[in-house]
């Protein structure tokens, strides 16, 4: 989570941001207003990339069989191994299932599968656009995160002139 403290450069208004997502959320921006909206972050189904765990962790195979079943494998050097999903295996939710886990936030996991492209779409065609017409985009990440990314206004004047100042988490119990 990374925060700024701002300054409009267009009113002179100054407001505070937060960036970043929680464990189970992805944060949209709409790219005309600077309203955000959250989608899951996780597919709430089995991941489809395959996983190799040395064999010092082999105890917990019977963990990994309960939950990948027959995927989960020990190899001859003893290592255990959960086979990767071809796309065509992938459980595909229908759209009454993603109106339903869209409108339950509480459900959604820290873990799971990727979404596909197509089910992403779908999911922010459920939502519908902004009230104010705008799209919702994900902001293209700088690597520095030293100011804040590109799809923020100014909650006044809209204007996205800013300066930002970067805030670091103090550290307190
Ligand atoms: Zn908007
Ligand atoms: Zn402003």
């Amino acid at each position: 989570m990374d925060s700024f403290n701002c300054k409009c450069l267009n009113c002179g208004h100054d407001f505070h941001v937060t960036e970043g997502g929680g464990m189970t959320s992805t944060v949209y921006w709409c790219d005309s207003c600077g309203n955000t909206h959250l989608q899951p972050r996780y597919a709430p189904r089995l991941m489809r990339n395959g996983l190799r765990l040395p064999s010092t962790l082999k105890r917990e195979f019977k963990h990994w069989q309960n939950i990948f079943g027959d995927r989960a494998t020990i190899a001859d050097d003893g290592s255990f191994c959960v086979a990767e999903l071809s796309s065509e295996q992938v459980e595909r939710f229908a759209e009454g299932f993603l109106i339903d886990y869209l409108s339950e936030p509480e459900r959604w996991g820290r873990s799971g599968d990727c979404w596909d492209e197509h089910e992403r779409a779908l999911m922010l065609q459920l939502r519908g656009a902004c009230s104010c017409g705008g799209q919702w985009l994900l902001p293209s990440r700088s690597t520095s995160n030293s100011q804040p990314h590109d799809l923020h206004k100014c909650p006044q004047c809209r204007s996205s002139r800013l300066h930002a100042v970067p805030l670091f988490d103090k550290v307190s119990d």
